[in-house]
């Protein structure tokens, strides 16, 4: 069931984009990049002729001006068939082209935003680190500014895509630690630059993209390389904590509503189909009560993540309902799954069907973009419970 108040424009977007997914994603090739961790250049490319990392690009830079509803719209539906492709997609309108469009310097949006819109332009996220999760604040990796070279050193951990991205946008440590907060730098790495090594690690779902630890050995870029220009060294706090940080949970929220919907569609069919006892197993009371179930809480998915989405567009404060978004969706789409699953019996558990990589991709939504407690945090610290 969708939002029967849907405005034309995104009527028209998610046709388009279902024919697209039909045509070039079907479901065997699907289950073959996934097995094979392959990320289909070629598949995304044509998502880029359609113009859709552009949905998150003023016209001015070469894009079709920003529309956060759409973006969002544009990564449930590809998660609903390929979490390979919807990654790279959100490397590119969101890493990219929300993140310089609203803390680069004009010399970036110059140069980055119109490769964002023409050709997919990629940023793998380098935050985490071996020793650094939910308290990024923390990171280690260095950088030093010298006659007007910035040098890095450091290893950052499960760099997604890094290895299909063009630069790495990487959280560093430009002073003294025990000013935490003022002594962080954003700054673009090539991810090309002589002194990078990568090593992949292996999960158990997210494939495709490559998630890999980035070793940093003397890695030299430019001062015009720090997100803002050489004015953003050592605002690289303020600049993470900013929008992005809030668009990046509704996002995360719309791939968990893709993967749910797949799963949920796929147990309603297998319901009808499966007969045992001389009947479809759906005609089974506690069947119907969990298909009943799993169809009611990714509706109230559904409204959460858009109406997050909306309040990020209205330009309000967008931290409380980017946070329940994130925290409900993510949560209540992996019990859905999990119920789907069930309802699958022992095809819900067998490789041939998505059901298990449904599963696998999933369990990772309430850990990524900030876990379900730190959303917890959040909301708790945003509406002002005393600590
Ligand atoms: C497949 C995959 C892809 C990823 N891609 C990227 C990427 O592209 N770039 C990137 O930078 N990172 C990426 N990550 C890392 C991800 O963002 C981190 O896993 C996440 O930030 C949590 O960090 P952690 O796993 O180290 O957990 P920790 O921070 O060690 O937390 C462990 C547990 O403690 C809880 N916890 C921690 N602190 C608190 C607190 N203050 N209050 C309550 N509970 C708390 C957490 O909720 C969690 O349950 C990826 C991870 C995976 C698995």
């Amino acid at each position: 069931m969708l939002n029967s108040h849907e405005p034309e424009h995104l009527t028209l977007l998610r046709d388009t984009l279902r024919r697209f997914i039909d045509k070039e994603m079907p479901r065997e090739l699907v289950r073959k990049w996934d097995r094979e961790d392959h990320f289909p250049t070629d598949v995304y490319q044509g998502l880029v002729e359609l113009g859709l990392t552009g949905l998150t690009v003023a016209e001015e830079y070469g894009g079709t001006g920003r529309d956060i509803t759409a973006m969002i719209m544009t990564i449930e539906e590809l998660s609903a068939r390929s979490m390979a492709v919807a990654t790279g997609y959100i490397q590119s309108a969101c890493y990219a082209g929300l993140n310089i469009a609203d803390v680069g310097s004009e010399v970036q949006r110059n140069t980055l935003l119109p490769r964002v819109a023409a050709d997919g332009l990629k940023f793998s996220y380098g935050f985490s680190e071996p020793d650094v999760g939910a308290d990024i604040a923390s990171v280690r990796t260095t950088a030093v500014r010298r006659d007007g070279k910035i040098i890095i050193n450091g290893q950052k951990r499960w760099c997604s895509g890094a290895k299909i991205a063009q630069y790495i946008y990487a959280l560093v440590r430009s002073g003294p630690v025990e000013d935490r907060y003022n002594n962080l730098s954003l700054i673009l790495v090539p991810t090309d630059a002589p002194g990078i090594t990568y090593q992949p690690q292996a999960t158990l779902g997210l494939r495709g993209d490559g998630t890999y630890d980035v070793n940093f050995d003397q890695v030299v870029v430019s001062e015009d390389d720090i997100v803002g220009g050489p004015e953003g060294w050592n605002a690289g706090w303020k600049k993470l904590v900013g929008p992005g940080l809030n668009v990046e949970k509704i996002e995360v929220a719309a791939m968990a509503l893709g993967i749910s919907r797949a799963a949920v569609d796929d147990a309603w069919a297998y319901a009808q189909d499966r007969k045992q006892f001389g009947k479809p197993i759906a005609s089974i009371q506690s069947i119907r009560h969990m298909l009943a179930d799993v169809k009611t809480k990714w509706q109230a998915c559904h409204l959460m993540t858009y109406h997050a989405a909306s309040v990020v567009e209205g330009q309000q404060s967008a931290d409380v309902a980017t946070a329940m978004a994130k925290l409900f969706v993510c949560d209540t789409a992996r019990d859905v799954v999990l119920t789907c699953q069930q309802i699958m019996g022992a095809y819900g558990y067998a490789d041939g069907f998505d059901m298990e990589r449904y599963v696998r991709d999933i369990l990772v939504m309430p850990i990524l973009g900030g876990s379900s407690a730190i959303q917890k945090n959040n909301i708790a610290n945003r509406l002002g419970l005393p600590r």
